[in-house]
């Protein structure tokens, strides 16, 4: 690639905005170019705004570059979106109008029956909707998003299993790290030495975006994966890496029960992106730790640079088939790392040729 793409990060100061800064900072494709957030933080210099929290060290360039105030007037025409949902769904369309491809972490739009739901490993397929989107007729802008923390585990894991089993029932029991929550999140005296099991709307996102991800694209449209699904969402006192314990009910695509060896060589085999070079997939995206007490989020969040997604405990069910368990990084698989690699296939698709063009006509 000649020259890279300026990209923008919205949301720039938190959590996940951190995390983009991290990934992006040395990315081959990609070059931070414009960091907004709140009314709190535009006109400060980053390093003042922003309250660091990751071990990897704040970019000097970063903490010298001005917080710009959210508004696309002035921003390049890719956005790397971190708001809260109330203000995404305000501020995201008002970029997607204005000519730039958001690709977008929060849940404000998952559901948009015209924005894509994407994991590039599971349904790029699904990318077909941004040509149904009226910023993208009107403009050029369109927006992608990715899923929930918790539900993009879980599916990078289901999908080698789907497509050679079928699926027809999910149950998942989730511990949900604290930077889950943002910044600062979950008050320390309710979470240490403590579970609170209610995260607000996480049982619904899970259920929803599920079955949306492993859905098929037909027509002008994405028709849902029919299966029956039950999530259970707890908040555990985990700095990071998302924890799920699952059991499922396998299709009958194989005309009988599938074994232990087939599941594993399922997921061992699983690779959909090889031969693409996307910077940001990993070259393992499930991977099985055969120790009877992995994975733990401490010991194997960082798999893949953070976008590994490790399976363990594979075991019969005595209620559904199989049982096992599930570990990712929230803030790198189930966020900023999500949306970096949904930034790559859009490139490795030509879908940001078209923005990035019009931005130099103007
Ligand atoms: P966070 O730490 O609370 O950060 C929120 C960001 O939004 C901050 O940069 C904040 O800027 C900015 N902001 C707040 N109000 C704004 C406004 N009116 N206009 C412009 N910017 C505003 O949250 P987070 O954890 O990074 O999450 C961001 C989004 O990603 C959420 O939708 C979340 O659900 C989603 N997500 C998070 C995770 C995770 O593991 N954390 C995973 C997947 C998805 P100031 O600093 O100026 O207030």
């Amino acid at each position: 690639m000649r020259n890279k793409y300026s990209i923008g990060i919205l949301g720039a100061t938190g959590m996940v905005g951190q995390r983009f800064i991290q990934l992006l900072e040395n990315h081959p494709w990609f070059e931070i170019a414009w960091l907004a957030a709140s009314d709190r933080s535009s006109g400060k210099k980053y390093g003042e705004a922003a309250k660091w929290r990751l071990e990897f060290p704040l970019p000097d360039r970063i903490a010298n570059m001005t917080v710009s105030s959210a508004e696309p007037v002035g921003a390049p025409k890719i956005i790397f979106a971190a708001l809260d949902s109330d203000i995404a769904k305000e501020l995201e369309p008002k970029f997607a109008a204005a000519g730039c491809a958001v690709v977008s972490n929060s849940s404000a739009f998952r559901m948009h029956p015209e924005v894509p739901l994407v994991i590039p490993e599971v349904n790029a397929e699904h990318l077909h909707l941004i040509e149904e989107q009226s910023w993208r007729k009107e403009s050029g802008g369109y927006m992608v998003t990715n899923p929930n923390c918790s539900a993009i585990g879980l599916v990078v894991a289901l999908k080698p299993l789907e497509e050679r089993f079928g699926i027809e029932q999910i149950f998942v029991s989730t511990m949900q790290a604290i930077s889950g929550a943002g910044y600062p999140g979950v008050p320390s005296m309710d979470i240490l030495g403590n579970v609170v099991p209610y995260i607000k709307s996480e049982e619904e996102k899970m259920e929803a975006e599920t079955l949306r991800l492993l859905g098929r694209f037909e027509g002008h449209q994405v028709k849902p994966l029919s299966a029956r699904m039950s999530a259970h969402c707890n908040r555990v006192a985990v700095e990071d890496g998302h924890t799920e314990c699952v059991s499922i009910k396998l299709g009958k695509k194989l005309g009988r029960a599938a074994t232990k060896e087939e599941i594993l060589a399922a997921w061992a085999e699983f690779k959909p992106l090889a031969g693409q070079q996307l910077p940001m997939a990993p070259e393992q995206p499930v991977e099985f730790a055969p120790q009877d007490d992995r994975p733990q989020p401490r010991l194997d969040r960082n798999r893949g640079r953070g976008m590994g997604v490790t399976v363990g405990r594979l075991r019969p069910c005595g209620l559904l088939d199989w049982k096992f368990t599930v570990l990712s990084h929230n803030t790198i698989r189930g966020a900023a790392g999500a949306a970096i690699l949904n930034a790559e296939l859009l490139v490795s698709l030509g879908k940001l040729e078209p923005v990035t063009a019009a931005a130099t006509r103007r």
